[in-house]
Parts: structure tokens; sequence; C-alpha cells
């Protein structure tokens, strides 16, 4: 069931938004060579519980830490580690949620580790480009099959391929709600987009074939063939005059 948000529930989500954004946005101040994927996950912890929400993600499902970190070959659901450290030129994907007052925000990004590959920065701009594309985009009376299909063809162009196991979807009191917002699909098809619908949109978008795997600790999931992914994400409402991001840090 897609729930659609009154006023005041919007308000209270713009604040876990915000506290999602800000625990992000400190992860990616702290990012350095030689860190461990264990202390970025301090830094996005601290973070949330000192602004007074809880990590969505902390044992969700029986999740092990604060966000999800996932470097390189990783798509998403990364488990920090203390022995994983970061190196120059690798990219990192940070998923985090913020829970306060009843609702959630959730937010993504990669980062870069020092210089990275001109490949690594094209991978990474095509896929937040092609979030803020689809967030721009985005008004009451399309489709989330609009959002999907711009995705696609937005990534395909640059050459990319589009994971398809894995989706956006509806935010709010959970963390995942309906629809399922795919970052595949078809122009014109699926629930219409109406005021006060909260929706994630988060393309994860593979460097080379679109096939992944998961890990036997039944988290990890990796490129089948080994090369790069990135994954960008905010939630957004869509109000009359648009779509309006929830998750920045400011
Ligand atoms: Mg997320
Ligand atoms: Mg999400």
């Amino acid at each position: 069931m897609i729930t659609v948000k009154t006023t005041n529930e919007l308000l209270k989500m713009r604040k876990a938004g915000q506290i999602t954004g800000g625990a992000l946005k400190a992860a990616g101040n702290a990012i350095h060579e030689g860190m461990s994927t264990y202390d970025l996950d301090r830094v996005v912890h601290d973070y949330i519980v000192s602004h007074g929400a809880r990590p969505s993600f902390l044992h969700y499902n029986g999740f092990p830490a604060s966000a999800c970190i996932s470097v390189n070959d990783t798509v998403i659901h990364g488990i920090p580690s203390k022995t994983e450290k970061l190196k120059k030129g690798d990219i990192v994907s940070i998923d985090v949620g913020a829970y306060i007052d009843g609702y959630h925000g959730d937010s993504a990004r990669t980062f870069a580790v020092g210089e990275i590959s001109k490949e690594a920065e094209a991978l990474m701009e095509s896929t937040e480009g092609s979030l803020m594309a689809a967030i721009a985009y985005a008004r009451p009376g399309l489709r989330i099959g609009d959002l999907s299909s711009l995705i696609q063809e937005y990534n395909e162009a640059r050459g990319y391929s589009v994971v398809r196991q894995f989706v956006g979807h509806g935010v709010g009191q959970q963390l995942h709600e309906d629809p399922e917002v795919p970052n595949f699909g078809r122009a014109g098809h699926g629930p219409r987009l109406v005021p006060g619908m909260v929706i994630a949109i988060e393309p994860m978008i593979n460097q080379g074939a679109a096939q992944i795997k998961v890990l036997p600790d039944g988290w990890t999931v990796k490129t089948a063939d080994g090369k790069l992914s990135a994954h960008f994400e905010h939630t957004v409402a869509i109000t009359p005059s648009g779509a309006q991001i929830l998750t920045l840090a400011d």
C-alpha cells in the first residue's frame, strides 16, 4: 500500500532526512586513505545518535552496523570491517538511514578516496547525474516508470548497466514501503506520482555488466565481473510543484 504523507508527517520526515544527510556528509568529510570501513561506520553512528536519532540499518533484518559501506566492486550492503582499509583510488559507497519521531530518512553517496581514475569518476558522475535528473523530472501526474526509464536510458547511453535485483522504494514509518522504484523500466507504466508520496530514488549503476552476486555472508552484493559500481540515493517528497529532496545535510 502506498501511503501519502500529511504536511505534519513531511516535517518529521524532513528532520529524519536532515540527520541522514548530515551523517552522510560527516562520513564524506572523514574519509581518508588508511581508514577502516569500521571507523567510517562509527562516524555515521555517532552523528546519528548525537542528533537524537537511531540508525535505521542497525539490526535491520540482522544487519550488524549503522551504515552499509561498499568499496569498488561492492554494489551495496557492504558490512563495515576493522580489517578493510580504504586505499587511494578506491570509490566507496556509503548508505545511511536515520529514524526519529517515527519516520526514516534514507540516502547514499559514492565518495572518492583521494585521486581516482577518470573511469571511476565518469561512473560516479553518470550515477549521480541520473539521480538528479530523475528528481528534477519528478512531479505529480507522472508515473514511477517515467523515472525508471529516465535513469535506465541516462546510464545506458553512457555505456553503463543498471542493477536489476535491487530497487528504490517508498519511505515513511517503515524504511522500505511501497511503491518499488526500479532503475529500469518503461515510461508511462507503474503507480502515478501524487503529492505527499515519499520515495527513495537510488540508482545502482555498474561499470561493466548488470549481473551481481551475493557473498556467503548473506549481505555483501558485488558485481559478478569484478568491475566498479556506484550508488547515489535521496529520499524525496512529491509536492504539487515537483520533488523536494528531504535528505540534504542543511
Ligand atoms: Mg539507502
Ligand atoms: Mg533505500
